[in-house]
């Protein structure tokens, strides 16, 4: 049997499908290039990703997931946040978005900063749940390694001495945000339902 997992991000269906090899098998949504993208019209990183999870729950059969994950930033207010993917404009990349963080973050003295990230699963567009995950790190003031996607070479961890940039997929996965909110969904499945 198989899991869905409804996302876009290449940099997230990476960590997502190496945490999954010898549990099951992971895949889009079948048909799912092909859909309208899911707007987003909620103000957390909850509502967006369950508005997520029943769009694409209701366009696909199966156990599916989609999921909504970004960065907090202290000294901002807790920007980018929701606004993560987009922080510098409608066309933000990764490089834009890690500039105008540096931008924004020069001079100050806290730097503090986590990673938030919720899972939420749906089957024939029904929720089922929403698992939340955290990671507390700081912004540094110069990008540190070439692993990761988005932020992770201004993330500094602390644990780990360096940035999620610098260390193996797996060892994020290990910590992060989207490690610990899909292991609550494991937890969940494991207690719920058999293996998908
Ligand atoms: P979403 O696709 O609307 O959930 O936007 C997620 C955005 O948050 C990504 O495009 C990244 O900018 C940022 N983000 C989320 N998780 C990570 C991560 O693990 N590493 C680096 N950036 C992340």
């Amino acid at each position: 049997m198989k899991l869905y997992c409804a996302t876009g991000n290449a940099g997230k269906l990476r960590e997502f499908r190496q945490a999954a090899v010898g549990l099951f098998e992971l895949e889009p949504p079948p048909g799912f290039a092909s859909l309208p993208t899911c707007p987003e019209h909620g103000h957390t990183f909850e509502e967006n990703a369950v508005e997520k999870a029943l769009y694409y729950g209701r366009r696909a059969g199966g156990l599916l997931f989609a999921e909504d994950s970004g960065l907090e930033v202290e000294a901002l207010g807790g920007a980018p946040g929701i606004y993560s993917a987009r922080f510098s404009g409608p066309d933000a990349g990764d490089e834009s978005n890690n500039r105008l963080l540096l931008e924004r973050l020069r001079g100050a003295r806290n730097r503090a900063a986590r990673y938030v990230c919720v899972i939420a699963l749906a089957e024939h567009g029904e929720l089922l749940g929403a698992f939340r995950g955290e990671a507390a790190g700081e912004i540094l003031e110069q990008p540190r390694g070439t692993g990761g996607f988005g932020y992770d070479p201004l993330f500094y961890y602390p644990d780990f001495g360096c940035t999620f940039a610098e260390v193996p997929a797996e060892r994020k996965f290990e910590v992060s945000h989207r490690g610990r909110a899909f292991r609550s969904l494991l937890a969940w499945l494991e207690a719920n339902r058999a293996r998908p």
